[in-house]
């Protein structure tokens, strides 16, 4: 049976009292005159309906605003929040089932808003206390190297000059985090406008390895560009920069001597399948779902050793999802990794 209004609630109501009062009127009537008179006790009961409905619909609004005012009032403060007013409600409606499911809807927008500040509250602890542990190994060797220095290193020719660049690379290290910091948080907040263009990927392609020329040398990985020349796409090039680079880096890093990094592209509708493979160390499958979170690491002491912010990849991922594509990473432990995305074509 569905719930009765507070209109529905005052009619009934009257008509009761009308019924009866129409009733005491007639059986009194007969029993001082022996007749009924229809007309006037007619009249009786309509009046007698009329007055309580309208006493009653008046009591009864005004009781169900007062209750549901401060209902509103506890859980909005007072202030105007998602629910409506009390005073808009429709009387002729089913008010208290509609304030209970305003109530219900309300508490669970709350409970969802609760569960998004304890994330993000789990989350700014997780990442203070991740960029803490990351910055202290740096600092400390720092201070290690410049005390040993201080305390008689610095005189001794066999050490200083090495204890001195051992610093340097401590700082370079800091430097590299707080750069990779500043572009994840200007990534992350929107600041940073993507200037896309049309590129030229293989010429992209070569100038990211000339820069890691060197380190690839000193590892002893080779990486091969093998997309052809005047391959065009519409990208922001030195973003792209930085994910090649990003990449090539990890597989210089996670690569092993006589290894290999190669790109090669394929074309697929109006879009550019890109694939950067390595034949290195691999990552094992449980590592798999979040390595591209900020400060994710496989195995902490082998990658740490290398150096990395652990901010490269989530950075990667970023600029990836701002040309609106998606990067995705199959690799296989002790047999290589491949990364791919796509990008638009460009004509
Ligand atoms: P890092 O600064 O540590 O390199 P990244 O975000 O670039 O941070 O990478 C996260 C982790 O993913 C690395 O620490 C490493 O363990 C793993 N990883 C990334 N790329 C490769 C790869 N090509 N081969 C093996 N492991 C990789």
């Amino acid at each position: 049976m569905r719930p009765l209004t507070p209109r529905q609630v005052s009619l009934w109501a009257a008509a009761l009292v009308a019924a009866l009062i129409g009733l005491l009127a007639a059986s009194s009537q007969f029993l001082l005159d022996g007749a009924v008179d229809p007309i006037s006790t007619g009249l009786l009961a309509i009046g007698a309906f009329g007055i309580s409905f309208g006493v009653l619909w008046y009591f009864l609004q005004r009781f169900v605003q007062d209750r549901i005012r401060a209902i509103y009032k506890a859980v909005q403060g007072g202030r105007a929040g998602s629910l409506g007013s009390p005073e808009k409600l429709r009387m002729d409606e089913d008010v208290l089932g509609e304030v209970n499911r305003e109530m219900l809807d309300w508490a669970s927008e709350r409970r969802n808003e609760i569960k998004g500040l304890r994330e993000r509250e789990r989350f700014r602890r997780e990442f203070i206390g991740n960029l803490a542990h990351e910055l202290k190994t740096p600092i400390f060797n720092i201070q290690g190297y410049i005390l040993t220095l201080l305390e008689g290193g610095l005189e001794d020719e066999k050490v200083n000059r090495d204890f001195l660049q051992r610093a340097s690379a401590g700082v370079e290290r800091l430097n590299k985090i707080v750069e990779d910091l500043d572009m994840i948080t200007k990534l992350e907040s929107g600041i940073m406008d993507l200037n896309i263009r049309r590129t030229d990927l293989h010429a992209l392609i070569d100038e990211a390895i000339k820069s890691i020329e060197i380190r690839a040398k000193e590892k002893g990985v080779r990486v091969m560009n093998l997309v052809p020349p005047g391959k065009l796409v519409k990208a922001d090039e030195d973003r792209l920069m930085h994910v090649f680079m990003n990449l090539f880096q990890n597989a210089i890093n996670y690569g092993r001597e006589g290894g290999y990094c190669r790109v090669a592209v394929e074309d697929i509708d109006d879009e550019v399948l890109v694939e950067v493979s390595d034949d290195g160390i691999g990552i094992g499958p449980e590592h798999l779902p979040r390595l591209f979170e900020r400060f994710y690491r496989v195995g902490s002491s082998r990658s740490r050793n290398e150096g990395g912010s652990g901010l490269g990849l989530a950075i990667v991922k970023h600029i990836i999802d701002a040309h609106g594509s998606t990067i995705t990473v199959k690799s296989e432990e002790g047999a290589g990794t491949t990364f791919v995305f796509n990008l638009k074509r460009s004509r």
